[in-house]
């Protein structure tokens, strides 16, 4: 019943409130399963999922369309698996699962602070997700729900930054919006040289060709520059930061075939 109070009250706002002129209309929100982590070493922290809502919800009330792929490294990861003895594909099919369980703790987290949602996973787990049907993801988003995508893309060997841009292109999202622990991409290392400059827009083939630079799998990456699907890497845990970003201001850096390389000013 709450749950169902919550919705209507976000649905009105939605109905009520002025359409603001976000520089995207639909996003593909791709979000590490360390973003639920909190303090912990392991697992979800429900505070840090209900942190990650709100800033879905910001910018859920401006209208804009969310899809979002989570990752399940919080929880288990293939390669890590392997490394300790389970067949390879058996351990990549162990990371879906966790990343299933990681949209049930966002899907909930959703709820709770307004935002009707819907959960599909590429693997088909009846009892407590739809399946992954791309029309279904489409129409929920049309209809203003967000779309949790769980289980990346199905099968094993890659992982869930695949299944992000995968589904960014067929969902047709205006924007891949890459969550990660820097504000964006910098010329060295911000850590190690405080006075290193972060670029505001980076050209795909300087991303891929520069040492060093590691925002996504190369996999991930090569199949959103072919297909021409612009990737905007950005920091969550920063308050505010993903309205920030789909409302165009300059943070983050946004990688696209059609940008000249700049640093921020
Ligand atoms: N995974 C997979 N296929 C996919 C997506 C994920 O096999 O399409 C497995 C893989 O083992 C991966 C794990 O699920 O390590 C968890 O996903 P990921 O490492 O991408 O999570 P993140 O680092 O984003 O939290």
């Amino acid at each position: 019943m709450e749950i169902i109070a919550n919705e209507s009250k976000v649905r009105n706002i939605n109905k009520k409130g002025p359409m603001s002129a976000t520089r995207f209309k639909r996003i593909l929100l791709k979000v590490g399963g360390e973003s639920l982590i909190g303090d912990r070493s392991y697992g979800i922290d429900p505070v840090s999922a209900l942190n990650v809502a709100e800033q879905i919800k910001e910018v859920y009330i401006k209208h804009v369309q969310i899809a979002i792929v989570i990752g399940g490294g919080n929880i288990f990861r293939g390669i890590a698996g392997s490394q300790n003895g389970i067949e390879r594909a058996t351990a990549d099919y162990m990371g879906m699962l966790a990343t299933v369980m990681n949209a049930l703790a966002l899907q909930d987290a959703l709820e709770k602070t307004g935002v009707p949602c819907r959960v599909q996973s590429a693997l088909q787990m009846p009892a407590v997700a739809e399946s992954f049907i791309r029309r279904k993801a489409i129409r929920h988003m049309e209809k203003g729900r967000v779309v949790i995508l769980a289980a990346g893309t199905g099968v094993p060997y890659v992982t869930t930054d695949t299944g992000a841009a995968l589904h960014a292109l067929e969902l047709k999202c205006d924007v891949l919006m890459k969550a990660t622990k820097v504000d964006g991409i910098y010329e060295n290392d911000p850590e190690k040289n405080p006075s290193a400059r972060r670029y505001s827009k980076m050209n795909f083939t300087e991303v891929i060709m520069r040492d060093g630079i590691d925002i996504m799998d190369t996999a991930a990456l090569a199949m959103a520059k072919d297909n021409d699907m612009p990737i905007m890497v950005f920091e969550l845990f920063k308050k505010h930061n993903l309205v920030k970003a789909v409302d165009g201001e300059d943070i983050g850096t946004f990688v696209s075939n059609d940008v000249k390389t700049e640093f921020s000013k």
